[in-house]
């Protein structure tokens, strides 16, 4: 778990006008934070940047204190869940679970990492398909796999791009719940991009408000959707 701190934070793609714009946010330990805003304002490319998969242009990332700005992906310790899930199709729901763990080379006994995606994929309840490939899989069951990863490391934060915007209704909501009971569970600080009202309403702690690069507003679902 950690904190996450972003100090004046500007990205600009070439020449163009900032894509994000000053953006200042202290995000706790074991905070969830929805990020919200129309589209093209700007959050993914904030995530990104948190991620390491993008450049910060000027301003400071920090993690636990620690700026973290030219660190590369690999070594800031979080996990990224994309709308896309990119799941390996040739992998079984074990191995795609366990993949972060083996890339990480020899810190993980075979033991171990059995044991590790065995305790994430009871908590997904994804113990029964463990042997399947991605293709056999239900929307949600593939996007639990990608929750799998996501959290079997141990990560300081999980950082979460639309994760459900290609579900139907009814798994929205299912996973919608699963996601809300494990960040309680594991507690680990969280960033949540979403465009679904409901989402932002029920998930998160605080709801960041990002309009055209511009943070407009940060506040609790209730101060915020609740107001007169
Ligand atoms: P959102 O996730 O809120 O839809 P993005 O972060 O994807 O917004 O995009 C913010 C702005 O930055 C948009 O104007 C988009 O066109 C631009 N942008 C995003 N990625 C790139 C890129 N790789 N190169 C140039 N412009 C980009
Ligand atoms: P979303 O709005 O759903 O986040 P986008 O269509 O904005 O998705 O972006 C999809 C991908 O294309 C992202 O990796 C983003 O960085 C990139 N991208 C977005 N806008 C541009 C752009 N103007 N030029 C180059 N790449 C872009």
């Amino acid at each position: 778990m950690s904190s996450i701190e972003l100090k004046n934070i500007v990205k600009k793609y070439g020449d163009g006008f900032p894509a994000v714009n000053d953006v200042s946010l202290d995000i706790a330990d074991g905070e969830f934070i929805i990020l919200v805003g129309p589209s093209g304002c700007g959050k993914s490319t904030l995530l990104r940047m948190v991620v390491g998969l993008e450049d910060i242009t000027s301003g400071d990332l920090l993690i636990d204190g620690k700026r973290v700005n030219d660190l590369a992906p690999r070594d800031r310790n979080l996990s990224m869940v994309f709308q896309n899930y990119a799941l390996y199709p040739h992998l079984t729901v074990f191995e795609n679970i366990a993949f972060p763990l083996r890339l990480a080379k020899g810190q993980h006994s075979d033991d171990e990492i059995r044991a590790k995606v065995q305790q994430a994929s009871s908590m997904l309840e994804l113990d029964e398909h463990l042997e399947r490939k991605p293709a056999n899989l239900s929307g949600g069951q593939r996007q639990r796999v990608a929750m799998g990863r996501a959290i079997v490391r141990d990560a300081d934060a999980f950082l979460f791009d639309e994760p459900l915007s290609n579900l139907d209704a009814k798994l929205r909501g299912q996973m919608r719940t699963e996601i809300a009971r494990m960040q309680r569970r594991l507690g680990v600080t969280t960033i949540y991009v979403t465009h679904d009202q409901t989402e932002a309403m029920t998930l998160g702690d605080r709801v960041a408000v990002l309009k055209k690069g511009v943070l407009q507003q940060v506040a609790s679902p209730r101060e915020l959707y609740e107001q007169p």
